[in-house]
């Protein structure tokens, strides 16, 4: 017979309640993570460029609508959750990032908490990740109180002269603080496929290696797969969530809990808590407020092919620089510009949708030619920039654009840059709506229950035992990568719950 009581219960195994969960392990609290997807399988596949972009294997299969416009978003179910198969970018946010920021459109809010408070975090989550970096040679790296543990991914040939030329330019490339298990007895096999993949050989740091696979060798950590939070009840005031409904294989079941933690992602978390409503919170739990679902931002990216016509690209991993020196503004307007990285590795498949009128050799010319970038600008956050819940019970993501100027000038600028490394050629292509990847703040924490849905230690304001944490509770995206500072809050409030609540 299955157990349906728990003190803890925390819906979703990704970074955020990966993170819950092992502060949690080993405490007195029974905990239960019910997780909606498997666990992911190592097969051949983990690592084969059309099965992953072209067959989408790994991608939900779910629709969601971008207002009248059905689309597949690139959401990955499994124990984990995205980080299986993120970029392994570990960045913390800057300290600016944390504090009000005027950008070129408009204002980025200040967070409820700074940079100090999670500093210590920061340390932690990098530690638990295995992030390779070198600190101090980012010109944007807020203070540190340790090193990294371990020194950074090496540049490959191709890469490191690029970072020679770079500096010629005046600039000062980094090493791309990265989570991925390499050098002396690493596991990393430097496999030619790593972001956007799921690392066959468990190299990665990735939510179920570094997080959920710890917490379950502690006996009071239970996790239920491929078991699907339909929605949270709430006891006859609606002040305390009292149990979710939740199909497991197929069947539904009501599982109770003293506490819930909600960490489904922040789409998937607003959608959860808007699909709750009841009599007495008819806006959805946590929403007396309005804010859930709004204020959507995701970044505003844009991938860059440099290509040479006569140099091919042999670099296996390529994510080892990156720039910043033009974060928060260059010569020509004090205003933030974002963020420049090397990308995983662009194959000839992953090339057939964006470039399907071009010729298959064409691609693989290029593709064999390109250094591939990633430039990242803040999105900022907007009340209409929204996730609802259609009348089918489907999700509808309304992407209100932002701060777009800024992007664009930046994406120029990162086309001067890498023509002056010695590729003539610069084709870029922006994301749009259904690449979800940097999800974020559709549950926002704040100091006033008025204008957020939940408090700096991300218990909501409406309910004494719920907590959403993932993604969702950022007021604003920086334009660094998310998952380390939503593993640093976590860990924050994991610890928080297991000194005042559980000891
Ligand atoms: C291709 C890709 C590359 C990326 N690269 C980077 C990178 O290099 N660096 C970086 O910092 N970030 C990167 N990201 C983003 C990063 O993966 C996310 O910021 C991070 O995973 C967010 O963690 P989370 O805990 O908020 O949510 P998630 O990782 O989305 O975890 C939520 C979990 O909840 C589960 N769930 C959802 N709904 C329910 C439900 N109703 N019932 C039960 N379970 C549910 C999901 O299956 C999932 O496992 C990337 C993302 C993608 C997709
Ligand atoms: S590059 Fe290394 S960590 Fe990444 S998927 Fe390949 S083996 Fe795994």
């Amino acid at each position: 017979m299955t157990d349906t009581s728990y003190d803890v219960v925390i819906i979703g195994s990704g970074v955020g309640g990966g993170s819950i969960a092992l502060q949690l392990a080993g405490s007195n609290a029974r905990v239960l993570i019910l997780e909606r997807g498997p666990a992911l399988p190592r097969e051949a596949q983990n690592w084969d460029p059309e099965a992953v972009f072209c067959d989408h294997r790994y991608r939900t299969d779910e629709t969601w609508w971008a207002d009248q416009r059905p689309f597949k978003p690139g959401m990955f179910y499994f124990v984990g959750g995205n980080t299986k198969f993120y970029g392994t970018a570990m960045f913390r946010f800057r300290e600016k990032d944390f504090e009000s920021l005027v950008h070129e459109e408009g204002v980025s809010p200040a967070w409820p908490i700074r940079y100090g408070d999670l500093e210590s975090w920061y340390n932690q989550a990098e530690f638990l990740f295995g992030v390779r970096g070198q600190a101090g040679l980012d010109p944007t790296d807020p203070p540190r109180s340790s090193p990294y543990a371990h020194e950074p991914i090496p540049h490959e040939p191709v890469i490191g002269e690029i970072a020679r030329r770079l500096r010629a330019q005046g600039l000062t490339p980094f090493p791309m603080p990265s989570a991925v298990d390499f050098g002396v007895n690493g596991k990393c096999v430097r496999c030619a496929n790593c972001d956007a993949f799921p690392c066959k050989i468990d190299a990665k740091g990735d939510a179920d290696t570094r997080l959920i696979q710890p917490a379950l060798r502690h006996k009071n950590i239970k996790l239920r797969s491929q078991a699907l939070v339909e929605r949270l009840l709430t006891d006859a005031t609606g002040k305390k969530v009292v149990a979710v409904d939740v199909v497991i294989n197929g069947r539904r079941e009501r599982i109770t809990a003293n506490t819930f933690v909600l960490s489904a992602g922040a789409v998937n978390s607003a959608a959860l808590l808007l699909r709750s409503a009841n009599p007495q919170h008819p806006r959805g739990l946590a929403n007396s407020s309005d804010v859930v679902g709004r204020h959507y931002m995701t970044h505003n990216t844009s991938a860059l092919m440099a290509v040479h016509p006569f140099k091919f690209n042999t670099t296996r991993f390529p994510k080892t620089l990156a720039v910043h020196d033009y974060y928060f503004g260059d010569d020509e307007r004090n205003t933030p510009l974002g963020s420049l990285q090397l990308l995983g590795k662009i194959r000839e498949p992953m090339l057939r949708g964006p470039l399907a009128a071009v010729p298959r050799f064409l691609r693989s010319a290029l593709a064999s030619r390109s250094v591939d970038w990633y430039a990242q600008s803040e999105d900022l956050p907007h009340p209409e920039s929204r996730v609802t819940i259609r009348e089918d019970g489907a999700i509808n993501l309304h992407w209100h654009r932002s701060n777009l100027k800024a992007h664009h000038r930046w994406v120029a600028k990162c086309k001067q840059i890498l023509r002056a490394t010695g590729y003539p050629l610069v084709l870029a292509k922006s994301f749009g709506t259904d690449v979800v990847s940097h999800q974020c703040g559709t549950v926002r924490f704040g100091r006033d229950p008025a204008t957020s849905a939940l408090d700096p230690l991300c218990k909501a304001w409406d309910h004494d035992n719920l907590y959403v944490v993932d993604a969702g509770f950022f007021p604003s995206s920086a334009a660094v990568n998310p998952a380390l500072t939503v593993a640093a809050q976590a860990l924050r409030v994991g610890q928080h719950l297991r000194d005042k609540v559980f000891i």
